[in-house]
């Protein structure tokens, strides 16, 4: 396994590179907007390919590098559900597996610090976000933060085996890893008797404000890609206008979502399955979409959750000389916010 623990000293914050092999695919965690060159460097000298940027929760002290590097590498960029971000490519929710080739972590909806915080579980190591820190814990007093959820998910992170490695988002003193073990003996915020007493504690903090507060949160929540702009060109359909089209023997319908999604959010009725972590290979010449396309005439409308990934593949297409590509604005989701037909997958 690559596995790297990388650092920005403005925010002090640590980021986690991940793949399972040289040559491999590779998932970024908490990726910092003023690193994002290091980031693909690394990537090029461990010849990774970066498929998945993903975020712990709305981050108030630094700017994501999520948007930037879905701009470089077409990556899909990931948070949970509960966050506010304006757009990212995939949702994930408590007990899902974050997935890249050859590796599958476990997701972890650990609330408090923020209302949107997870953590991820990958063998003998936990991504704790802002939830635990070393000797510390995430503070609770804005975005949505609540002391007694986190003493919740503390708990539910501190049940995981003993030897178990702990990386968190941020250090402030220099630390890099501890275990659980660690943490529950001499974390001193962990030395409570009772929930009510970890409400206490954490009411009692009065800290100021981070200084990049009032800078990254308005950053963080518009990393949407501008699916406006391909639908004032005239290449996204609105999903009130793909409802008339859809059945018309002209389109090809194209799901780009992971099995996981299509399994939870359903899908759109005749659309072929083709996920967006093959979309390169599918949309070049000789490849199975751009030969669907040149031997039947019919033009590519590709959708996924949120429109994100489906946005970047009518690019990719285009790129690849598909040129009528267009795409679901808004994705599954608008679809059925605007009544549109669902089926299950098949079992
Ligand atoms: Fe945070």
């Amino acid at each position: 396994m690559i596995f790297r623990q990388l650092f920005d000293s403005v925010s002090s914050t640590y980021s986690y590179v991940l793949a399972s092999r040289r040559g491999g695919e590779a998932l970024i965690i908490d990726p910092v907007l003023e690193k994002v060159d290091r980031y693909l460097k690394l990537m090029e000298e461990l010849d990774l390919r970066l498929v998945k940027a993903v975020d712990t929760h709305l981050h108030a002290d630094h700017i994501t590098g999520l948007g930037a590097l879905r701009d470089r590498t077409r990556c899909v960029t990931v948070m949970g559900e509960q966050s506010k971000v304006d757009v990212v490519s995939m949702r994930i929710a408590d007990g899902d597996r974050l997935t890249v080739e050859g590796l599958s972590l476990d997701v972890l909806y650990t609330p408090g610090h923020t209302d949107d915080s997870y953590s991820f579980h990958f063998g003998d190591r936990l991504f704790t976000g802002d939830t635990l820190l070393i000797r510390g814990t995430g503070r609770t007093d804005f975005q949505n933060g609540d002391s007694r959820a986190q003493y919740e998910s503390l708990q539910r992170l501190l049940r995981l085996p003993d030897e178990t490695l702990v990386f968190p988002a941020h250090d402030y003193k220099g630390e890099t890893v501890s275990t659980i073990a660690e943490e529950r003996a001499y974390n001193p915020r962990l030395q409570v008797r009772s929930k009510a007493e970890y409400i206490a504690l954490m009411g009692s903090l009065n800290l100021a404000n981070p200084k990049m507060m009032d800078v990254a949160v308005p950053a963080n929540v518009h990393i949407g890609l501008a699916q406006a702009e391909l639908l004032a060109r005239g290449q996204a359909l609105s999903a009130e206008s793909a409802k008339e089209l859809v059945g018309h023997s002209d389109l090809l319908l194209v799901d780009l979502r992971e099995t996981r999604e299509r399994h939870q959010h359903r899908l759109i009725p005749g659309s072929l399955h083709a996920p967006y972590r093959d979309l390169e290979e599918n949309v070049r010449p000789g490849g199975m979409l751009h030969e669907l396309v040149r031997s039947t005439g019919k033009r590519l409308v590709f959708y996924c959750a949120f429109g994100e990934r489906s946005a970047m593949a009518v690019q990719a297409a285009q790129a690849a000389g598909l040129a009528g590509a267009t795409h679901i604005h808004g994705g599954i989701d608008a679809w059925k916010k605007a009544g549109g037909a669902l089926a299950d997958l098949p079992a």
